[in-house]
């Protein structure tokens, strides 16, 4: 632990990012697979590898219990000397410094006193934590509890220690970098590049593969220029959840967007999992579908985030997983095979509800692609995703073999009626708009949102000078103007809303062009708002089942 110790300290000790590599480095090298292992992941600040989703549940208290007792120190002592500090490694350092009986310990030792607190309930995390602590050098105390407290601080970042590790073991560090992505977890990497074995650029069950990302593009002639291929396969964007199954004989694990477990979320997809046969590894998407219907994200969103999901939840929303990609088959990685193989393998497995395939479709040409695009926006989507059929999984990369065709689904004219003055870069300028569309049955004017972005900061100083003199009503921060200013703004959906009296909010409006050429007369109306709504995202917009292909 010593030389541990001794490493960071030297890492810490100097600003320049290629010496905190090559002492890393050279570190590393002297460590056998056991202890790289263990190294690499405490370097990063962390006392588990996230993959294995263990933390330690230690809190300050415990912490400040554990110091106080060994170092006999009374609380305003402590308190004074981490003042001086302000990090708990160099806190404990100094506290410690003296009281303790330092006796040599290894990196398998600090494993092993981790688990042990780890693995405790509430106060008895104190007795392996304080054994620990007395026979600590305050070197190694410092960097111990930096471990514990989850941050080292030594201005080494993940990306560095994957530097390390290209240095130690002359490894480019592409290839670390994709090590990394497959296994999430940085000790198995160390130990994957020591050994030189790349072919296990291999996937291991239950540990989440960062997802594959896309890059946005908004016409169907960009699609073909940044993906320089001739044909590209379309699939739908589901508006639901991005999930991750891993299932091997009776065992099932769900992760989300941001690798978290979320099994218990959907047990729809656990119990069906006997039915698929193989061992496998999907890439999907899970969606909230009743009835043979798509509901709306808004419905799916009651199922999220939960530990247990009642019989009623499950009866009004059920879910299904739409999959768009086969990342391992019965022992087999499959990130290096062509899209066009994996989702051959996919096909061949004859899945059945709850497990759907995404819809695919190929284009050869811009034109072709925008009738797909048209066809997919009538069913109710928001935009398609476009993937190059040659291209291999790149886990955690958002790069051109995958780009999401988006385009706003309508824009809106609209008037501006009142008017607030900015936040913090924005202060002391009338920079957020409420507008409205015009009800036609009244005749009067309903607001349907509020936007503040969109101009440049010139337009705003110009709006602000023209609001002021609009002004009908100055309530402070808030100020009503004469209806006058017509705006053009784009939005991601709407809502029904009971804020406003029109009965709807658009959301994430955003102003795409100032309309001064076109008399309030000719602005929206509530009728557009509705029918757009009506189209879009009422319960008419749910997606049909016939758009989710069956298998
Ligand atoms: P965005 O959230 O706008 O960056 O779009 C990417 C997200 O779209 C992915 O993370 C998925 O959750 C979702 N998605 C929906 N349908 C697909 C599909 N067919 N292929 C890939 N991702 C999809």
């Amino acid at each position: 632990m010593l030389d541990f110790a001794r490493a960071a300290a030297a890492v810490g000790a100097t600003s320049a990012t290629l010496e905190k590599t090559r002492i890393l480095g050279g570190y590393f090298r002297t460590l056998d697979e056991d202890d790289l292992r263990r190294a690499a992941v405490y370097m990063s600040g962390r006392a588990f590898p996230p993959s294995q989703r263990r933390t330690l549940g230690l809190g300050w208290s415990t912490l400040s219990k554990v110091v106080s007792s060994v170092s006999r120190r009374d609380e305003a002592e402590l308190g004074e000397i981490f003042r001086k500090h302000s990090d708990l490694g160099d806190w404990a350092a100094e506290a410690l410094d003296g009281s303790t009986q330092p006796a040599p310990f290894s990196l398998q030792d600090v494993d092993a006193t981790l688990e042990a607190i780890r693995s405790a309930r509430g106060n008895a995390k104190v007795a392996p934590l304080e054994a620990m602590v007395r026979r600590m050098d305050p070197e190694s105390a410092r960097f111990f509890i930096k471990i514990v407290s989850g941050e080292m601080r030594i201005g080494l970042s993940e990306g560095l220690v994957e530097a390390a590790i290209a240095e130690a073991f002359g490894v480019p560090i592409t290839q670390v970098k994709r090590v990394h992505l497959v296994t999430g977890d940085i000790g198995e990497t160390a130990v994957r590049c020591k050994r030189g074995d790349f072919e296990a650029s291999s996937v291991t069950l239950f540990q989440p593969v960062r997802f594959m990302l896309a890059s946005p593009v908004e016409t169907p002639g960009e699609v073909f220029e940044r993906m320089a291929t001739g044909k590209v396969w379309t699939e739908e964007k589901y508006d639901g959840v991005r999930c991750q199954m891993h299932r091997q004989a009776s065992r099932v694990e769900l992760f989300s967007r941001d690798l978290k477990e979320t099994t218990a979320a959907f047990p729809e997809l656990t119990e069906g999992a006997p039915s698929i046969g193989h061992d496998v590894l999907f890439d999907g998407e899970v969606l909230a579908h009743r009835d043979g219907r798509v509901l709306r994200f808004f419905e799916l969103q009651r199922r999220l985030g939960r530990k247990k999901v009642d019989a009623d939840l499950r009866r009004d929303v059920p879910v299904v997983l739409v999959i768009f990609d086969l990342l391992w088959l019965d022992g087999r990685t499959l990130l290096d095979e062509p899209l066009t193989a994996r989702r051959e393998l996919l096909e061949g497995l004859g899945l059945e509800h709850p497990y759907l395939l995404a819809r695919l479709e190929e284009a050869t040409d811009p034109e072709h692609l925008d009738r797909i695009f048209a066809e997919t926006r009538e069913r109710g989507n928001e935009g398609l995703m476009v993937k190059d059929p040659l291209s291999p999984y790149t886990p955690g990369r958002r790069g051109l073999a995958w780009l999401k065709l988006k385009r706003p689904l309508a824009t809106l004219d609209v008037v501006v009626t009142a008017v607030e003055w900015g936040h913090g870069k924005r202060k002391g300028v009338l920079s957020d708009y409420t507008f409205a569309v015009k009800d036609t049955q009244t005749g009067r004017l309903v607001n349907v949102g509020k936007a503040y972005t969109g101009l440049t900061d010139a337009e705003i100083a110009e709006f602000t000078r023209r609001f002021l003199e609009m002004t009908v009503e100055d309530h402070g921060h808030v100020r009503l103007v004469r209806p006058e200013i017509v705006l053009e703004v784009a939005f991601d959906s709407i809502q029904h809303s009971g804020r406003h009296l029109s009965g709807y909010a658009l959301r994430f409006p955003r102003i795409v062009r100032i309309r001064d050429d076109k008399p309030v007369e000719e602005i929206d109306t509530l009728e557009r708002v509705a029918e757009l709504y009506d189209r879009y995202f009422g319960e008419k917009s749910e997606v049909a089942l016939s758009e989710v292909a069956e298998t």
